[in-house]
């Protein structure tokens, strides 16, 4: 846990999104997170609660297949934004330096001041070299600001974790060809549903889920991960999200 999530007791029923707000919270504060940051929260905390706030079955059969893509992948990049950097700073470096991922700080709403902040926090909780601020290459079909990667990054990468991207961005991803892996709680959103891997699940035990995945599979060959990235179908898991939230068993 992290500075100021130590007061909200583990049985708490809602506690995972009350770790969530304080951190975003913090996030905004300490100039990690946008304002707009708060809404993207506000929408995610309502899907977890219709998702019971727990890891569905489904998501974490998705977590299994993002791990065994970011482990085929030649040059696997986990995206960062304001949200993710300040939900899981410490989870991000662990995954990427499980899987052998870059890190590269990706806002939409792009400022310098809010690039470097991240990028700082990010190493703070141990990241080694942070991409992002080069922005040395674009992403076609998106304008401007939303459009600038790292030529040695998200450009180059053939396998990109997205979490909590903005649908017009994750869809320019998946336009690229690059397997694209997403964690997103609404099964509803673009992102989810261009993905190639959508991880329905919130982002504090989604990405912990995946590295654990990752270690396991560790010493797995590469057909055993191709089948298990082969065997995982979108739609299906998809369909078994919205039905969750449907049945609405809270
Ligand atoms: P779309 O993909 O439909 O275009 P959007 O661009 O409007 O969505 P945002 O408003 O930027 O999306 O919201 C970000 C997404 O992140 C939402 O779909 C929300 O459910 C999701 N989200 C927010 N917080 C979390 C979290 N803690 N864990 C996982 N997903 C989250």
């Amino acid at each position: 846990m992290a500075e100021g999530d130590t007061d909200i007791p583990a049985d708490h029923p809602r506690h995972d999104s009350l770790v969530t707000r304080h951190r975003i919270e913090a996030g905004v504060e300490a100039g990690i997170t946008s304002r707009q940051g708060l809404i993207a929260e506000g929408r995610g905390e309502a899907f977890d609660y219709l998702l019971g706030e727990r890891t569905l079955p489904s998501a974490d059969a998705a977590a299994r297949a993002a791990a065994a893509h970011l482990l085929l992948a030649r040059h696997p990049v986990v995206s960062v934004n304001g949200n993710a950097a300040a939900l899981v700073p410490d989870e991000l470096v662990a995954l990427a330096d499980a899987v052998g991922a870059d890190l590269e700080v990706n806002l939409f709403n792009r400022t310098d001041e809010r690039m470097r902040a991240i990028a700082t926090h990010l190493r703070e909780h141990g990241a080694g070299e942070v991409k992002g601020l080069d922005a040395d290459a674009r992403v076609p079909g998106l304008d401007h600001a939303r459009a600038r990667v790292d030529a040695d990054g998200i450009a180059d990468a053939d396998v990109v974790l997205v979490p909590l991207e903005d649908g017009d961005r994750a869809a320019a991803l998946s336009d690229l060809g690059k397997v694209e892996l997403v964690i997103d709680l609404n099964p509803l959103s673009r992102s989810a549903q261009v993905a190639d891997v959508p991880v329905v699940d919130n982002i504090l035990r989604a990405v912990p889920n995946v590295t654990a995945h990752a270690r396991e599979l560790a010493n797995a060959d590469r057909p055993e991960l191709e089948r298990i990235a082969a065997e995982f179908d979108a739609a299906t898991a998809l369909d078994d999200a919205e039905r969750a939230i449907r049945a609405g068993e809270l």
